[in-house]
């Protein structure tokens, strides 16, 4: 009566498990009722076909219920009008009833030949819906039993099998570790994508190894014979390369099969992994090895846990081979992957025993650390590979990928930096959504542009979680907002600079923010505002910098000097009183008054005073930006004073004069400086300090500090500066 699941039976005695054999028989009896009257494309009844898979189950160790899972795995897909999952949980509990579902929903999935980033999105997503990672190993044996027998398939139909093995299924199992299935899925996919190619490079393989037999035996015989000189216990393996994976190789690099560098190879299986290391130093004693083709993936293993030592070395006659050295568990998890970790946990060893390089599949179940249970550990073994990835779909119904917490903007710029820096809102399923919206696993998501748009909003870099709307969105700011983003990296730059606590002047922060630039290797002051506005730059990644520049510009004890490089301008110093008498503040009297250097004001401009430690009151324009930024520190609030001119608009007659800070843009040209200066003669102006920035070839900007009245007396000599042919813009301060 169980004639056809002997071998099956015998597979699952042989490993010393405790399988429930009753279950499984009646899953096979299940199985073989449902399938009762149906035959594969061979002839054969179609029960021999799950009883393989079960088969292929069996080798990979996996519990009682996977196997009965996959005994059943075809019975709601065939008999869906007969019978559904209730009746096959009321049979064999929620577990395989559960397993059989994910199975058949795979099933109903269609993948068609579609574009390679398409694939790799269906790929992650396989895994991300089926919930219990058993369900993709049962899928990959079955596949594999299908791969196995798809000569007798129709033939228009093995293409587009063998298409969706390749570009699925294939990589789905080294995703998972499994390289075993994974390169009997490619090679029998192959057989059907090239059939030609895959029997030409078979017969070249037969033909080489026919060839030189001799080498390859004695190349075997003497590191047997060495390695058991050395006292070391070991399995040695010869032959391992696969049609595809020369094939590959081939053709991945245009080469001809005889150039094929690492076409034979030998891998030696030990005990530790010290004795990895001994072996391979054994090799290298032997033979001359190949520089640059070595690789240590024990001390770093691949994404996959893949562990080895590989190493090249030129044999007698000048062969090349390559040796693969691992210890028995790294063999287990090349070949079964994720699979064998489960049969580490199953019984054979203790958890102390996993090796710590497994610790990332340890974590995987971290949950399930005090359950001994097999069964229950793989039921509860979900697949958290992806568990960092959100799958949604466009309205078409393409999926894309993205980091889980994106938002509705990171799907718009997925789509297209176009769609983004045009996105005015989104959709989810039909609904309108705010744009910061959190994007879930299956949902619909249609962006809502508008050929008005303004674009992106500087808000947006801190809701995205993606670095390529981050990117795309900076790159809308780079090229469109240029003088948006000085102003925005200015003030920045200023917050940075006033936190150092001594004053500056606007001439000494652009010297500091240029020698700043210029370590960063940008060209000039506004390209690092811009760059900081926006955002290619943190502000707080050049804050060492700033300081460093801030210090060495800004010295304390010669923050009076003249910074100048104009020689043939005399300065004169009138005598320039401090006219503390010019100033009410309110509250007592007695106050010592000064005049901040940060804004310089002048009779006649709005003022606000602040009680400093030591100085008295220093007296602050009210549109100086000391002033708006500090004004609402908790700190402070109290020490700012209201303050007001006694009488703004009179000259003091006694000659008192404040000083004012005058940038004047201009173009370059030889008459200048004596145009200005002949200016100010003219008006009996004083200069106190004068300096200049070369911009360009061309332009030039002057910073001038004069003694002056008050405001009217500074709009008359702005006006007349002005009138200078050469000058096209003056500021008042050095900003
Ligand atoms: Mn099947």
């Amino acid at each position: 009566m169980y004639s056809e699941i002997s071998r099956l039976i015998e597979m699952l005695k042989s490993t010393g498990k405790p399988y429930n054999i009753e279950k499984i028989k009646s899953a096979y009896l299940y199985a073989k009722k449902v399938h009762d009257g149906q035959f594969r494309n061979s002839g054969e009844a179609y029960i021999s076909h799950p009883i393989a898979v079960a088969e292929i189950v069996a080798g990979l160790e996996l519990d009682t219920d996977s196997i009965c899972a996959a005994l059943l795995h075809d019975t709601i897909e065939d008999a869906r009008d007969k019978l559904d999952l209730s009746d096959i949980k009321k049979h064999f509990g929620e577990a395989v009833a559960l397993l059989v579902d994910g199975l058949t929903k795979i099933v109903q999935m269609q993948i068609e030949d579609k574009e390679e980033a398409h694939i790799e999105n269906l790929r992650k997503m396989l895994l991300a819906m089926s919930k219990d990672i058993r369900v993709i190993f049962i899928k990959l044996c079955d596949r594999l039993h299908n791969m196995r027998t798809l000569a007798a398939k129709a033939e228009e139909k093995r293409r587009a099998i063998a298409l969706e093995t390749m570009y699925v299924y294939a990589p789905l199992a080294h995703r998972l570790g499994m390289q075993r299935i994974k390169q009997e899925l490619e090679n029998h996919s192959l057989i059907y994508l090239d059939p030609i190619g895959y029997e030409e490079v078979r017969r070249d393989i037969e033909r080489k190894y026919g060839q030189n037999l001799n080498f390859i035996e004695n190349v075997r015989a003497s590191v047997e014979a060495k390695l058991s000189e050395n006292n070391i216990n070991f399995t040695l393996e010869g032959r391992i390369k696969t049609v595809y994976s020369i094939y590959r190789k081939m053709y991945n690099q245009n080469k001809s099969f005889d150039e094929i560098y690492d076409f034979y190879a030998l891998r030696i299986i030990v005990k530790t992994e010290l004795e990895c290391y001994t072996v391979l130093g054994i090799i290298h004693e032997m033979f001359n090895s190949v520089p640059g083709r070595f690789k240590d993936y024990i001390s770093t293993p691949k994404p996959n846990l893949y562990q080895s030592l590989h190493t090249t070395v030129i044999g007698r006659g000048g062969i090349p081979f390559e040796v693969q050295i691992r210890t028995r568990e790294m063999h287990n998890v090349a070949e079964y992957g994720i699979a064998a970790h489960w049969k580490y946990k199953s019984g054979e060893r203790s958890k102390e025993e996993i090796d710590d390089k497994l610790s990332w599949i340890a974590k995987l179940i971290e949950a399930d650390d005090n359950t001994r249970d097999p069964d229950e550990f793989m039921h509860s073994l979900k697949i958290d590979i992806f568990h960092d990835e959100t799958f949604v779909f466009t309205p078409k119904g393409d999926v894309i990928a993205l980091p889980l917490g994106s938002t509705t903007i990171d799907f718009a710029y997925a789509i297209h930096s176009a769609i983004g820096n045009k996105m005015i809102g989104a959709k989810i399923n039909g609904m309108i959504v705010p744009i910061d919206k959190i994007l879930q696993t299956g949902d619909i998501v249609e962006i809502l542009t508008s050929p008005s748009a303004k674009g992106p909003s500087r808000d947006w870099l801190k809701i995205v979680k993606t670095g390529e709307a981050r990117n795309k969105i900076r790159q809308w700011f780079k090229k469109e907002k240029r003088s948006e983003n000085i102003v925005v990296g200015r003030n920045e730059i200023d917050r940075e600079l006033r936190r150092f606590g001594r004053s500056y002047t606007e001439q000494q922060k652009h010297e500091i923010v240029t020698n700043v630039a210029k370590r960063l290797g940008i060209q000039e002051a506004d390209d690092l505002y811009n760059t900081i506005g926006y955002g290619g730059l943190a502000v707080t990644k050049i804050i060492g910098k700033l300081r460093d520049e801030f210090d060495r510009v800004v010295k304390p004890e010669e923050s009076e000097q003249l910074i100048t490089d104009i020689n043939q301008v005399k300065i004169t110093k009138p005598k320039l009183q401090r006219f503390t008498g010019g100033v009410v503040v309110e509250g007592e009297s007695g106050y010592m008054i000064k005049f901040a250097k940060c804004c310089n004001p002048l009779p006649g401009d709005d003022i606000v005073g602040f009680i400093t430690r030591g100085y008295g009151v220093s007296i602050h324009k009210q549109d100086c930006p000391n002033f708006i930024n500090r004004r609402s520190n908790p700190q402070n609030v109290e020490r700012w004073l209201e303050a007001h001119w006694e009488n703004e608009f009179v000259d003091q007659g006694d000659g008192s004069l404040y000083e004012a800070r005058v940038q004047i843009h201009a173009e370059n040209n030889i008459r200048l400086i004596a145009d200005i200066t002949t200016a100010l003669a003219e008006m009996r102006v004083s200069i106190l300090q004068i300096s200049s920035q070369k911009r360009s070839e061309y332009s030039i900007i002057i910073n001038l500090t004069i003694g002056c009245k008050n405001v009217s007396h500074y709009r008359s000599i702005v006006s007349k500066l002005k009138s200078i042919p050469s000058v096209y813009h003056i500021e008042r301060g050095f900003s």
